[in-house]
């Protein structure tokens, strides 16, 4: 890890309040964080000045942007929340404009950028385009058409650059993603979203969502290496990887965590279902032409993604079981059931 890596990754967890944290959240928080000292001198203007309209429409989005980060900051739920601000701060400034007059309207190019930083760039836009319309209808009667034409075309340009951005850095974090975490020989994920993945698991709320965790590994593949060749060995490594997409369920996720090792994600799968899954799957490679004339096999160590215990401690006993496997004979599955479980952490 170079110098900035370090600091960044500090930087990040000061922000996080100890646990890891979402990009969307700390997006979500700075943006609320940032805008309570923009709105809240013109709040305390507007009360001095006896305006209790304006100064209740400012308090209230203080009040709001407060409250949001809290929620988030103790529930890290950002979804609803980014929905909710960027509806309720449209409103705000609708209202404002609506009862202070035009000369408000720049207020409208800043929420409006910022729906982009928290939601998809479709519902932003689809939001902003309700908001520049009711907007419209507040200003038709004050405005001579052509001033209201070029707060209409502004505000539709900010609207279309920024949608363009933000779709365009969408698809270049994809294209970063894809690059990062997919193993290039079998087109699967590779270990580093193996890694997230069980990270995300291990911070999963929600507790009746139960997950196992199946390690797979090629018995004797230095054999196929050594007697067909390098290429004839990845052949069976891309096969491996087909077969294993072919009988799993499209919620299970995939990995190949080291060369000739695969990992399993079986997403909403209890032990039992874990250990037919691992079955099947020993019992389709046994009896698949993988190699011609020459016959493959996998082991396969199960175990349950008990949370009371962490992402590393769950790949050690699936690595014991897998272990246990291999010194079974090889071309066998085996579960860590509890007492196994208790027994090796
Ligand atoms: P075991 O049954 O105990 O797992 O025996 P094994 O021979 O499969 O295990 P070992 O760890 O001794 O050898 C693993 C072999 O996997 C060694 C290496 O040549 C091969 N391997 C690792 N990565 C790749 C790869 O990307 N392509 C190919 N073709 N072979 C690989
Ligand atoms: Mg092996
Ligand atoms: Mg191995």
């Amino acid at each position: 890890m170079s110098r900035t890596d370090i600091s960044s990754a500090g930087r990040w967890r000061w922000l996080s309040g100890g646990r890891q944290r979402r990009q969307e959240e700390i997006i979500l928080m700075l943006l609320c964080a940032l805008s309570i000292p923009s709105i809240l001198p013109f709040g305390i203007y507007r009360l001095l000045q006896g305006s209790w309209a304006s100064a209740a429409v400012d308090m209230a989005l203080v009040s709001g942007m407060f409250a949001v980060i809290v929620h988030v900051w103790r529930t890290g739920r950002y979804q609803i929340a980014s929905l909710g601000v960027t509806i309720f701060y449209s409103l705000g400034m609708l209202t404002t404009v609506y009862l202070r007059g035009v000369s408000l309207v720049y207020w409208v190019y800043p929420t409006m950028i910022a729906a982009y930083f928290v939601l998809r760039p479709t519902v932003a836009l689809a939001i902003n385009s309700v908001g520049l319309v009711a907007l419209v209808g507040i200003l038709v009667s004050q405005l001579a058409v052509v001033n209201l034409m070029t707060i209409v075309v502004t505000i539709g340009l900010v609207n279309l650059f920024a949608y363009i951005f933000a779709y365009r850095t969408g698809l270049q974090n994809k294209e970063l993603h894809t690059a990062v975490e997919l193993d290039f020989l079998t087109g699967i994920g590779n270990r580093r979203a193996l890694e997230r993945k069980l990270a995300e698991h291990a911070q999963e709320r929600r507790p009746h969502l139960e997950s196992s965790l199946l390690l797979l590994d090629l018995d004797h593949f230095k054999q196929v290496n050594d007697q067909y060749g390098h290429a004839a060995g990845d052949k069976v490594l891309i096969r491996l990887a087909e077969l294993m997409r072919r009988h799993t369920r499209s919620s299970d996720r995939l990995f190949r965590y080291g060369g000739e090792e695969f990992a399993i994600i079986a997403s909403g799968a209890g032990l039992s279902a874990a250990a037919r899954l691992a079955e099947g799957l020993r019992a389709a490679v046994a009896s698949a032409t993988l190699l011609e004339s020459h016959p493959i096999t996998i082991s396969i160590g199960v175990t349950y993604m008990n949370k009371e215990h962490t992402p590393a401690e769950w790949l050690a006993q699936a690595d014991k079981m897998l272990y246990a496997a291999k010194q079974d004979g090889r071309n066998a599955v085996h579960v860590a059931y509890g007492s196994d479980y208790a027994e090796s952490l």
